[in-house]
C-alpha cells in the first residue's frame, strides 16, 4: 500500500503538540551590556538604528534588501509567510530596547540564559497574561510565544537555546479586587548580535517552530536551505528558503507522491500557494515512508521575494535517510550535502540509497510546463 502524506511526516514537526499554522505572537528584546576597553560590547544604535530590527522582524520587505544606505533588512514576519505559503505568520508583542543589562560579566551559557530569561518575564509579566494561549495556567511555553533578543556582544554566536522556568509576579484583574498572579516563562530564546545576518537570525527564530540543522557532508547545503550553513557575523541580507522536505514536516507544502517504478516521469514546480503539490515525492515499495528522495523546483529570480540568494535556476534532490539529516544530492556527481543544482539538460549518474543499492540508474532534467521542470527516469 501506498504511503500517506502524514507516513511522510507530513505536519509532524510540532512545538509542545502545537503546529506552526495560523498566528504566533514575536517578542524582540534588545539588551546591552556595558561596555569594555576591548569594544566588545558596542552600543546597537551605532551598529543599526532601532527601526533597522523593528522591520527586521515585522516588516513586509520589498527587495533588494540591504543592509546599510539606506537599510532594508529582510523582515522575519514576511519571511514566514512566504515560506508557509501564507499559512503562518508571526504577530507583534513587542519590539523594545535597548534595556541595560550592567556588566556582562563571565557567566557560563546556562547562567546566562537564565538572566536574560528573567530579564524578558519581568520586563512586563502582564503582557505574558495576554499571551497564554490556555486556559490561564499563567505558563507561557514554546508553543504560545517565539522570542528573539539582539544582544550588543560584538562576537554574540547565533543560537537558540531552551530557558528553564523563570516567574514574575503582577496584578491581574480575576473578578474584584486585584489579585496577584505568578506568571512562568518557559520557551526557547533565538539569540543574536549586532553583526548577526538576516539569514542566521532566521535559522535561529525557526528552531524555535522545531526545525533542525542540515550542516551535512559536502558544501553543507550552502544557501540550499535556511537550515544549512552561513556565516555567523557577515551583517548582511542573504536570504533562502527552507527546503521542502522542512516544508512538509511543517504542513506548509503536500508534495506529489510518485512511486519510482521503470519508465517514468513527474513534473516538478516552485512550491506556492498556487502549487503547493510543487514538490515530489520519490518513493519505493522496498522502503516505504523509511527512505525517500523530494525533489523541489528552486530558482534565485522566479517570483518569491526571499529565495534570492538560491545558487541558481534548477532542481535539488533531497535525500531523506533517518540515519541523518535531509542532504541535497547535488550536481554533478550526487554528493552528499553538495550545495551544486540540477539544471535541465542534465542528467544524474545512479542514484543509490543509503546501503549502496541502487535506487534509479538516471534521473534525466528538461523543461516542463510552467517554469516547472520534467524529469524523467
Ligand atoms: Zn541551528
Amino acid at each position: 500500500m501506498a504511503p500517506t502524506l502524514a507516513d511522510f511526516g507530513h505536519a509532524s514537526m510540532r512545538m509542545m503538540g502545537r503546529n506552526a499554522l495560523g498566528k504566533r505572537p514575536l517578542l524582540v528584546l534588545l539588551l546591552e551590556y556595558d561596555d569594555n576597553a576591548q569594544g566588545d560590547f558596542p552600543r546597537l544604535a551605532a551598529v543599526h538604528p532601532p527601526a533597522y530590527y523593528d522591520q527586521l522582524a515585522f516588516g513586509h520587505p520589498n527587495p533588494p534588501f540591504v543592509t546599510d544606505n539606506p537599510a532594508n533588512p529582510a523582515g522575519l514576519a514576511g519571511y514566514v509567510e512566504e515560506c508557509s505559503i501564507g499559512r503562518f505568520s508571526f504577530t507583534r508583542v513587542a519590539i523594545d530596547g535597548p534595556f541595560s543589562m550592567g556588566p556582562f560579566g563571565n557567566p557560563d551559557d546556562s547562567t546566562h540564559i537564565q538572566r536574560v530569561a528573567q530579564k524578558i518575564i519581568d520586563y512586563s509579566p502582564w503582557a505574558f497574561i495576554g499571551i497564554d494561549g490556555d486556559v490561564f495556567d499563567l505558563l507561557v511555553s514554546s508553543d504560545e510565544l517565539v522570542v528573539l533578543v539582539i544582544e550588543n556582544i560584538r562576537k554574540r554566536f547565533p543560537a537558540n537555546r531552551p530557558n528553564d522556568p523563570v516567574y514574575a509576579t503582577t496584578e491581574y484583574f480575576i473578578g474584584q479586587p486585584l489579585s496577584q498572579v505568578t506568571v512562568s516563562l518557559e520557551v526557547r530564546i533565538a539569540f543574536a548580535g549586532p553583526f548577526t545576518p538576516f539569514f542566521q537570525i532566521a535559522h535561529e527564530v525557526s528552531h524555535s517552530l522545531g526545525t533542525i540543522d542540515m550542516y551535512n557532508p559536502g558544501s553543507m547545503n550552502y544557501l540550499l536551505t535556511l537550515m544549512g550553513a552561513y556565516p555567523f557575523y557577515a551583517n548582511d541580507q542573504a536570504t533562502v528558503h527552507l527546503d521542502a522536505w522542512h516544508k512538509l514536516q511543517l504542513g506548509w507544502c503536500e508534495p506529489q507522491q510518485v512511486e519510482l517504478k521503470a519508465h517514468g516521469s513527474a513534473d516538478v514546480a516552485e512550491i506556492s500557494a498556487q502549487r503547493p503539490d510543487g514538490a515530489v515525492i520519490l518513493w519505493h515499495p522496498s522502503r516505504g515512508a523509511s527512505e525517500y528522495f523530494i525533489l523541489e523546483r528552486r530558482r534565485a529570480n522566479g517570483p518569491r521575494r526571499y529565495d534570492r540568494s538560491f545558487p541558481g535556476d534548477g532542481l535539488l534532490i533531497w535525500h531523506i535517510d533517518p540515519a541523518r539529516p535531509p542532504m541535497n544530492r547535488g550536481a554533478p556527481n550526487l554528493d552528499p550535502g553538495s550545495s551544486g543544482v540540477w539544471q535541465t539538460g542534465a542528467h544524474t549518474p545512479p542514484l543509490s540509497w543509503s546501503d549502496g543499492t541502487v535506487a534509479v540508474s538516471r534521473l534525466t532534467f528538461g523543461a516542463g510546463p510552467d517554469a516547472s521542470i520534467r524529469v524523467t527516469w
